[in-house]
């Protein structure tokens, strides 16, 4: 198919499949992506890279562009810190052997959360939990779904706030890399890092946020993801600053979920998003390592 020849040319670098909390299946994915005439996708699931793998495998010769991608989550205090990997070798071993440890204490977690659970006096299963996430991923979220179920509690955010949140009873923490470890896994699996949605790192002012990405920039970090749903005029605008001002990358998704996280839409954000394909030409230069 002659890509050159399609009007549009924009992209979506991150997005979620059933390989781990989304609720569309790869295939599902790529047809959407193909009906509303994305030039590109990064399947992005958190610490696996069976989407992606997956995607890349039935893609070709679809006219759609795959690329690979991975979502792996830091150890970091007092936010929430992501690092994307795009271009990783999806077969490296080294990435999978420590995707594996990930996962497995995701597994682990979950049982430990539910045993803490039970020993406050509440009834719930594994299985239960299994059932709410739908096959893929299991998570805190699905437990506090459960919670809401069975009327321990009325709300998940109830079930954060009474249970789940870091401070909580039946709170248990899983085995991070660190910010550098997570980074330099995706380099050596030859992939791109990229901050994502700089905003959960919660950073009291600008100039913490500058420190901790010039930081990250000491570990190897090649880009920020500027282009988000949930960021602002006036956020974007800050973030294409401290991306220019370090010399790192720039790049953009929906962190689509599908039905786990209503009202974001591949490609569009919220209705409103447009990334360029131009943005994934510099990622791809920036991987060979020459911008
Ligand atoms: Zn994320
Ligand atoms: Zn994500």
């Amino acid at each position: 198919m002659e890509i050159d020849s399609q009007k549009t040319a924009y992209v979506d670098l991150h997005i979620h499949s059933t390989a781990s909390d989304g609720s569309l299946s790869p295939l599902q994915i790529i047809r959407t992506a193909k009906n509303i005439g994305l030039r590109a996708i990064a399947i992005t699931d958190h610490d696996t890279v069976d989407g992606s793998a997956q995607a890349m495998a039935s893609a070709r010769d679809s006219g759609l562009e795959i690329l690979s991608g991975v979502e792996i989550s830091a150890d970091y205090t007092p936010g929430t810190m992501h690092i994307l990997g795009y271009l990783i070798d999806v077969d490296d071993p080294c990435l999978n052997e420590t995707l594996r440890k990930l996962q497995k204490s995701r597994d682990n977690r979950n049982h430990e959360i539910i045993e803490r659970l039970r020993l406050l006096g509440i009834d719930i299963r594994f299985d239960e939990v299994v059932e709410v996430s739908g096959g893929g991923q299991v998570g805190r979220p699905h437990i506090a779904r459960v919670l809401v179920q069975k009327g321990a509690v009325q709300t998940m955010d109830e079930a954060f706030a009474r249970f789940l949140k870091k401070s909580g009873p039946a709170y248990v923490p899983r085995y991070r890399l660190s910010p550098s470890e997570a980074i330099q896994t995706i380099l050596r699996a030859g992939g791109v890092p990229v901050l994502a949605h700089p905003f959960t790192l919660n950073a009291k002012s600008e100039a913490e946020l500058e420190a901790i990405i010039a930081d990250l920039k000491q570990s190897g970090l090649k880009g920020l993801e500027v282009y988000y749903p949930d960021h602002s005029v006036v956020r974007t605008a800050l973030y294409e600053r401290l991306a220019r001002r370090h010399g790192l990358l720039m790049t953009g998704g929906t962190d689509f979920h599908g039905a786990a996280k209503p009202g974001v839409f591949i490609g569009v954000g919220r209705g409103e998003m447009r990334i360029p394909y131009r943005l994934v030409e510099e990622l791809k230069r920036g991987g060979r390592g020459d911008s």
